[in-house]
């Protein structure tokens, strides 16, 4: 605790200390609480103080400036593998934003999110609701780089990519929230349930509404609940159009 403090004295932080209980697989729950990070930080002071410091240029940053970081982000090993970061396309000002998991094969090739199979049936489900990609939609993943053979990303991944993604939904504003499939449920909602579990009611990151539905990968596989991803959708457009 006091190495904490000196850290934030150090940096002209002063924080209310706040109790939380661990997130599942990582969390993008919006936070001022400088603790949190330092909670969770490597050990020493240096490493901490480096920790603190990117989390709050990111906080800050522009679109332009997020999307720079992102391309040069070694904050976790996916940056290992990847070819090319995969920050988020479409409207900067969006009615709604999609957040799936994170890019697959194609989507690390190409640099943009959801192309490929499951990118073209998220298209078909936004295009039969009048929505499209690029107008009043941006889309992003919970994390920017891809998981190689696109295992599930895992929570200290998640955990150091949320800082992107949480600066993309305050920059964004979007009136809606759409969780595409458990990771970006999980990560936006800070709950550790399944997404049968979680779609059907409508829940808040922060003040925004979120609503969880299947990942189109999974109606690919599953496509006896496309049903239910419909309903999501029409769901959605109530609190959104
Ligand atoms: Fe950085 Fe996110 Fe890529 Fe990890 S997944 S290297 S945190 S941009």
């Amino acid at each position: 605790m006091t190495q904490r403090i000196a850290i934030l004295r150090e940096l002209g932080l002063t924080p209310a200390w706040r109790e939380r209980t661990p997130a599942p697989r990582g969390s993008v729950q919006a936070t001022d609480d400088r603790s949190v990070a330092v909670e969770n930080s490597p050990a020493t002071v240096a490493e901490a103080a480096r920790e603190l410091s990117r989390d709050q240029c990111i906080a800050s940053a522009t679109w332009d400036e997020l999307t720079h970081s992102i391309a040069k982000c070694t904050a976790c090993k996916l940056h290992r593998t990847r070819h090319r970061t995969v920050p988020g396309v479409g409207d900067r000002a969006p009615t709604w934003m999609i957040v799936g998991e994170g890019p697959g094969e194609q989507e690390d090739q190409r640099g943009e999110p959801f192309v490929g199979a499951a990118g073209r049936l998220l298209d078909a489900m936004l295009a039969a609701i009048g929505k499209r990609r690029g107008h009043g939609v941006y889309i992003t993943n919970v994390v920017k780089c891809r998981p190689p053979g696109n295992r599930n990303p895992e929570a200290e991944e998640i955990a150091a990519c949320a800082p992107y993604l949480r600066r993309q939904i305050a920059l964004a504003q979007p009136k809606l929230l759409l969780a595409v499939g458990k990771t970006a449920a999980q990560t936006l909602l800070n709950r550790d349930a399944t997404v049968g579990a979680l779609r059907g009611s409508t829940a808040q990151y922060e003040t925004t509404p979120v609503q969880v539905t299947y990942h189109p990968s999974y109606l690919l596989r599953t496509p006896i609940d496309k049903a239910k991803a419909w309903a999501d959708l029409l769901r959605a457009l109530d609190i959104a159009p």
